[in-house]
């Protein structure tokens, strides 16, 4: 059953039967005086922003003939409204951000298991659920900032060392409900276990420049504007910062500059932005479609660089601007960990009064 023809049949489910059979025959026949093929649709409720996803998902129709209904909302509210709307949801495919909100949308039974040979080969396996409930399609870094001319990179080293006395009163990073920061420590959790990651996340709040306040790009400005001398940011604000229209924000990203940690360890924290196909689609066959799609090379190319992020298959280049950043190594845990461990890095981040 087409969507459209779905949503329908869910609208005419009243328990007045007279009446919904009125309006089936009134509602059906508008469906049919429609074109026969121009049925062949798909619901995506996207916590991406409309311009950072919708050309991609228009050269999508051109290629299948498939229209994309976009739904764009805040991650959390859209996780509710999918869960709320239970099994009449209208959404097909889900698309969020950070491994930990897509492991949120798993355990909270929203999502189905993809089978699909095409994503899993073209999406490293670490960068994926292990069961097939959701896949990366853009990947971001979590590095170190710091402001040029006031920090020599040779000090820098790791995360863990960002505990070291010598940063006290120096460091500016938004607050502990931020799921990245809950999923950097749940990164840390699975590296050096939960005593030395306590030890750590007390120590690093204690060289905290501020309590913490703002978004990634607050951070970066904060170094910019001497409050800090590093700064915790995703990769693609920094990005958006130094080639957007902004000037303030532009001078504040020139500042400073990226310090990959951990490279002689298990590499730099990275997350993604993924996506999953719904419990409830009665429209499975192009919810995978289209997931498959921004899969592919080309999606790929424009996906990421469209948010100023790494592709997640290794056979497309990043962007020129992301390749100036430099190569660095990145740490392969299976993103699914960083769900798993979410509870338990909230409740560290707690205790060490990380505000
Ligand atoms: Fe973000």
């Amino acid at each position: 059953m087409s969507s459209k023809r779905n949503l329908i049949h869910k609208l005419i489910s009243f328990k007045v039967p007279q009446l919904s059979s009125i309006l089936a025959g009134t509602l059906l026949l508008s469906t049919f005086t429609q074109p026969l093929f121009a049925s062949e649709e798909v619901n995506l409720y996207s916590a991406r922003k409309e311009a950072l996803i919708k050309p991609i998902l228009e050269t999508f129709t051109k290629e299948t003939g498939i229209e994309v209904n976009l739904i764009t909302g805040k991650a959390d509210a859209l996780l509710q409204r999918i869960k709320s709307e239970g099994k009449n949801t209208h959404a097909d495919v889900f698309i969020t951000t950070d491994a930990g909100r897509l492991y949120r949308a798993k355990t909270a039974g929203v999502l189905q298991i993809i089978q699909s040979d095409v994503l899993n080969s073209a999406i490293p396996e670490n960068l994926r659920d292990p069961e097939g409930y959701w896949y990366g399609l853009s990947m971001r870094a979590r590095p170190i900032f710091y402001v040029k001319g006031v920090i020599d990179p040779k000090e820098l080293s790791t995360y863990e060392a960002l505990a070291d006395a010598k940063f006290k009163g120096r460091i500016c990073i938004r607050s502990s409900n931020n799921i990245y920061n809950q999923s950097l420590v749940a990164s840390m959790l699975a590296a050096d276990g939960a005593e030395k990651t306590q030890q750590w996340t007390n120590d690093f709040v204690n060289n905290f420049a501020r309590k913490p306040k703002g978004g990634d790009r607050d951070q970066i400005k904060g170094a910019a504007s001497g409050q800090c001398d590093i700064a915790i940011a995703n990769t693609y604000y920094y990005g958006q910062m130094i080639s957007g229209k902004k000037i303030d924000q532009k001078k504040a990203a020139e500042a400073v500059t990226i310090f990959w940690p951990n490279q002689k360890t298990r590499g730099t924290h990275v997350n993604v932005s993924g996506a999953g196909v719904t419990k409830y689609t009665t429209n499975r066959k192009n919810a995978q479609k289209l997931i498959e799609f921004l899969a592919t090379k080309k999606a790929q190319q424009w996906y990421a660089s469209a948010n100023f992020e790494y592709p997640v298959r290794k056979d497309v280049a990043a962007t020129d601007l992301l390749k100036t950043w430099g190569d660095f190594k990145a740490d392969t845990i299976n993103l699914n960990q960083l769900g798993v461990n979410n509870a338990e890095a909230v409740k560290i981040m707690d205790r060490a009064g990380w505000k």
